[in-house]
Formats: C-alpha cells, sequence, structure tokens
C-alpha cells in the first residue's frame, strides 16, 4: 500500500469513483463516506456511495444519504456499479470481510484501491494506496485531513461539515474519549467558522429516536445486565424475543454497551445481540484494558484498544458462558 499523498496526482483527471465502508455503517462510516461523496463530486468526480448492508434511520438526515445503495436490497444495481468503477474508496474497516457479501467481490475487482481507516491491524496487501492511523479519532477527522492535505481545504462545505461532525462525535463518544485530540477541536473549530449548526447534528443522532427504543433500554438495564464485580465488567445480553418485543431496528441497540461503564468501577462491558443469522458483540472498556484483543482472541473480531466488536455462530447461551470463560482466564487483566 502505497502512502495516500502518492495518490493526490490522480485526483486532477475524473474518474468513476465507488466509495464503501463496514456492514451496518455507524455515524463515523456513513459521515466519512458522504463527506468524501460531496468532495469528489465537486472536483467532477462520478461518485457512488455503496453500504454493504442497510443502516440505522438515525442517519437519513446526512446531506447524500438519499443516493446511497444498499448492497443486500440493491446487488444488481450495486454490482453493475461496481463493474466499470476505477477508484474504490474503503472508509472505517480494516479488512475487506467487514463488508459482509460485497467482500468476495470486492476483492476480485480490478481497479485502484485505497483505504483510509483508523483500526489496528490493517491488511495493507488488499489495498493499491492509503492511510491507516489508530491515533485518529475517527476515519472522519482521516477525510478532512485528506481534503486539507490534497489543497482543497476551501471545498469544505456545509453538506461536508455536517458528514465529519456526525462521524467525529459518533467515535469520540462527544468529544469524552482520548482520542479528541487537539487537532480534533481545531478541525471543528474550523467547521463552526464556516457555519456549522452543531447542536442540530447532536439532536439528528442522538435525540431522534422513538419510544419503543427507551422503553427497551429500561427493560434490558433492569434485567438483561449481569454484573461480575470481581472481574471489574458488565455483560448486557439480548435474545431474539428481546428484539422482536421492542419491535427494535437496525441503530436502536447503538450504544447500549456504554450504560455499564458509568457504573464505579466498571471497567469492561459486553454487549451480545442474537441477531439472525449470528450472535453480534461489542466491546467497550477504560484504561488499559485491551478489548482488540479479547475480540480477536474469542469472538472473531477487533476494532480499536478500548472499542471492539466480534460475532459468534454459537447460541447466545452457549456464547454467553465462553464469554464468562474468557474473563475469568482475564481475570489479572481486569483488575
Ligand atoms: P461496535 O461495537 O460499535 O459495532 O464496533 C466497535 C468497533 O469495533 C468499531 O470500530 C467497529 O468497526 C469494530 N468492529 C465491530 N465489529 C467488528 C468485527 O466483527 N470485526 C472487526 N475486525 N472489527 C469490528
Ligand atoms: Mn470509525
Amino acid at each position: 500500500m502505497k502512502p495516500i499523498q502518492d495518490f493526490f496526482p490522480l485526483l486532477k483527471k475524473p474518474a468513476k469513483v465507488v466509495i464503501t465502508t463496514h456492514q451496518k455503517p455507524d455515524p463515523d462510516a456513513m459521515g466519512s463516506s458522504l463527506a468524501l461523496y460531496h468532495f469528489l463530486k465537486m472536483l467532477g468526480h462520478t461518485v457512488t456511495v455503496i453500504s454493504p448492508t442497510n443502516w440505522a434511520s438515525f442517519l437519513n438526515w446526512m446531506p447524500g444519504s438519499e443516493d446511497v445503495l444498499d448492497y443486500e436490497a440493491q446487488r444488481e444495481k450495486c454490482e453493475q456499479v461496481l463493474s466499470t468503477t476505477e477508484w474504490l474508496f474503503c472508509l472505517d474497516f480494516n479488512v475487506l470481510l467487514r463488508t459482509k457479501h460485497m467482500a468476495p467481490g470486492l476483492q476480485n475487482l480490478k481497479c485502484i484501491k485505497v483505504l483510509i481507516d483508523h483500526h489496528q491491524e490493517p491488511d495493507e496487501a488488499s489495498f493499491d494506496y492509503g492511510v491507516s492511523n489508530t491515533a485518529k479519532s475517527s476515519t472522519s477527522e482521516m477525510v478532512y485531513d485528506f481534503i486539507v492535505d490534497s489543497g482543497h481545504k476551501e471545498a469544505v462545505n456545509i453538506a461536508i461539515a455536517e458528514c465529519l461532525y456526525a462521524g467525529i462525535i459518533g467515535d469520540t463518544g462527544s468529544f469524552r474519549f482520548p482520542a479528541a485530540s487537539a487537532s480534533v477541536h481545531a478541525l471543528v473549530s474550523h467547521l463552526k467558522s464556516i457555519g456549522l449548526q452543531h447542536t442540530v447534528v447532536h439532536d439528528n443522532i442522538y435525540d431522534n429516536f422513538l419510544e419503543n427504543r427507551l422503553r427497551f433500554i429500561g427493560h434490558v438495564l433492569l434485567n438483561r445486565m449481569q454484573i461480575f464485580y470481581e472481574f471489574n465488567t458488565a455483560l448486557i445480553s439480548i435474545s431474539k424475543a428481546d428484539l422482536l418485543r421492542y419491535e427494535i431496528k437496525t441503530g436502536d441497540t447503538e450504544g447500549l454497551v456504554n450504560y455499564p461503564l458509568t457504573i464505579q468501577g466498571i471497567k469492561m462491558a459486553a454487549i451480545v445481540i442474537d441477531r439472525d443469522e449470528e450472535r453480534k458483540w461489542s466491546f467497550r472498556s477504560k484504561g488499559n484494558i485491551d478489548v482488540n484483543t479479547f475480540a480477536r482472541k474469542y469472538f472473531e473480531g477487533g476494532g480499536h484498544f478500548n472499542a471492539a466488536g466480534g460475532r459468534s455462530s454459537d447460541s447466545l447461551e452457549k456464547t454467553v458462558q465462553k464469554f464468562k470463560k474468557a474473563i475469568e482466564e482475564n481475570a489479572s487483566q481486569l483488575q
């Protein structure tokens, strides 16, 4: 993978471009993709954003989201666009497998592939150009760097600012995680100076749910959370019946894993959700507890040091048992 700076000269000649991101895109995945979409269109390129799956409805206010294709729902159309693309941008993921059913096709694609990502252990061999920096708060911050470093700071408009800001608040927990560096705040200062209304973006993402979601959170915290004080760990497990009863949709469970970390002494929180075809895990930690390694070792996953995800084909009961065994095995690290 050549450095991203080597790609900048190519920006001058109009090209057909596809931007993709990880399945079930979150605010950073969708925000960084759409910010890059607006920027590349401005430079005269023909751009399509393809999401591997559907996404939470609280992202539908984002400028350009109405043009995003869903690979699972519009497979033929997506394949057609991919077959003629000259560049493929992969944003906010480290391995092609994170694009689910798109992965085999992307692997075989013969176009220029560019990675922009902040996850650990990227599969650099799969990309021609790219930047991977785990110190970055978000892929949105990296797309801002891409725009500025390629000499187009003046191209940042309100649409781009809204998308970038959404991604940054998503991945920094609204500026509270350690990655919210001085340069992140300087970036936001620039976005504000061109007229970003940050409160509107925040409300669109965090105050935009239906009543059922709040009732669901009440139920989950009361009945589905276990605390293991001896391991400073909390676990939430959610069954298919819970999801059905509260009519839970994509995105409604986002952020739930953070609640147990508000309990004094809890350093690791995990949530497992019984989705259709797999049990999906999310892990969050504080301080020097490495959930990236934990997710990789036990749950076929990965991510960041303090935030990672994984999966299991086992039943909900079985995978929960495995988790309990895993925290026992890691008792000393969890102190
Ligand atoms: P979340 O728990 O919000 O789904 O994900 C937390 C972080 O871990 C995100 O940066 C996400 O991209 C990453 N992540 C989530 N699930 C997986 C997974 O199954 N594999 C890998 N490698 N990363 C994941
Ligand atoms: Mn991200």
